[in-house]
């Protein structure tokens, strides 16, 4: 069982039920009600008549007051911040959001993270995510696993995989927190497997698909742990056990929902926009957050015996393509390329061409290859139905090409780009200033509708 122990505690019982949960969760959520209509100009406004007795009568809110007026959301003295951090938005607004942290809520976070990393194995820990600042994620992970007798090694975001190969093998370190994308650039550049094998590698920061977890469990002979979290949820939400069957959520700080596109709670089970009410935040408190994020509750409990609620998710609900032919989620690309044994990684841009959609593709690879590398990208491209169905139909337009591994990758979270930000290259490959450095061995067009090939 995971966190169950660390939850008891917090909940004052010696056994934790799903009872003693729910009363927890009822009790915290009025007083996060009534303690940010009182304290924040913007909750006043936005709760006033409200009863919190009935959680799904209460409103939703999304990022805009936090990009807004974040100021008029605090509930404590601006001298009471600890730590501010800024966003960008994933919207195409290009906003930035901005949250707060009292030491109480960067506390708990330290505390959720010394509890799930406990059952998480390893004993020096090389953390790739963003840590050169107190409070950050990685400076309270690296925290967090000091007081749990670890050693947490600040690496920050991959943008040199060999480099950091070569940092963990001198480091000695014998696991790994990273990002999907970004582990997945690392455990297929070679020399990958001459770090193993490791204990365990945890990723977090963005969904991540079944071939890019097996390619990571394969190149480092080791488990690989998902865990949710963003900036929102005060980094940490929720984690995976043992049984790695889905993420144990923090349901003593973290009321999560699942909702359809009219704000109907679904049935376990049922994928819809993740909600979270951050039931114990003290600087900044979050009420029915619509996070812009696909999961879902899986349904009966998990074989690990723990009474927490287990989510899986699946990315943004705003980064796919509508076609004519259906709609084609960023996981399902995910799905389709990380197969690909080769490939480091890629970016996909799309937007309005003539006579429909078009999708750009830009695939890395580890080596430059022959021909067959092309056809490889081609047949799991059209192996999407949607994709394949629209292409045919000549509704959707594809450019693919594949570089050599550049020089650098882009960091973070992967999204799919407006076509303005990833302009074609003039010899028909796509590129920007970053990628310039990689050598395009391949490029094709797929421009044809059937039957013309
Ligand atoms: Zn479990």
């Amino acid at each position: 069982m995971i966190l169950d122990g660390w939850i008891a505690q917090r909940l004052g019982v010696s056994a934790l039920t799903r009872g003693a949960l729910l009363e927890w969760q009822r009790r915290t959520l009025r007083e996060i009600v009534a303690r940010a209509s009182a304290a924040s100009p913007f909750y006043a406004r936005h709760l006033i008549g409200v009863d919190p007795s009935e959680p799904g009568t209460l409103p939703f809110m999304d990022l805009r007051p936090l990009a807004e007026d974040p100021l008029a959301l605090l509930c404590v003295p601006q001298g009471a911040v600890a730590r501010a951090a800024t966003l960008e938005t994933s919207g195409t607004r290009g906003s930035r959001k901005r949250l707060f942290f009292s030491d109480e809520d960067l506390e708990d976070t330290k505390s959720f993270f010394a509890a799930g990393m406990a059952h998480v194995p390893g004993s020096r820990t090389l953390i790739a995510m963003g840590g050169e600042r107190p409070g950050s994620v990685g400076a309270l992970l690296g925290e967090a696993l000091g007081r749990i007798g670890r050693v947490g090694f600040a690496e920050g975001p991959v943008s040199d995989p060999s480099a950091v190969l070569g940092r963990i093998a001198a480091l000695n370190a014998d696991s790994l927190v990273g990002v999907p994308a970004e582990m997945l650039a690392l455990a297929r550049t070679p020399g990958a497997g001459l770090v193993g094998p490791l204990r365990s590698v945890l990723l977090s920061g963005d969904a991540a698909s079944r071939p890019l977890v097996a390619a990571v469990e394969a190149a480092f002979g080791c488990p690989v742990f998902r865990h949710y979290g963003m900036a929102e949820t005060g980094y940490g939400a929720a984690v995976e056990c043992a049984r790695r069957e889905g993420m144990h959520i923090r349901e003593a700080d973290l009321l999560v929902e699942v909702v359809d596109g009219e704000g109907r709670g679904l049935d376990d089970g049922e994928w819809g926009e993740i909600v979270v009410t951050t039931l114990t935040r003290r600087a900044l408190p979050l009420i029915r957050y619509r996070t812009g994020d696909e999961g879902r509750i899986l349904p009966g409990p998990c074989r690990c015996g723990s009474v927490l609620r287990r989510l899986e998710v699946r990315g943004r609900l705003d980064d796919r393509l509508t076609l004519p032919t259906g709609t084609v989620r960023l996981g399902e690309l995910d799905e389709a390329l990380h197969a690909l044994p080769w490939l480091l990684g890629f970016d996909a841009a799309a937007g309005r061409g003539p006579g429909g959609v078009l999708l750009r593709l830009t695939l890395y690879s580890v080596s430059s290859s022959e021909l067959e590398r092309g056809r490889e990208a081609e047949s799991a491209v059209l192996g999407i139905p949607a994709v394949r169905d629209a292409w045919r139909g000549g509704t959707l337009r594809l450019e693919c090409a594949i570089h050599r591994r550049p020089d650098g990758l882009r960091p973070g979270k992967k999204r799919i780009l407006p076509l303005e930000k990833f302009p074609s290259a003039p010899n028909g490959s796509c590129g920007t200033s970053w990628t310039a450095s990689g050598e395009t061995f391949w490029s094709f067009h797929l421009l044809k509708r059937s039957g013309e090939r």
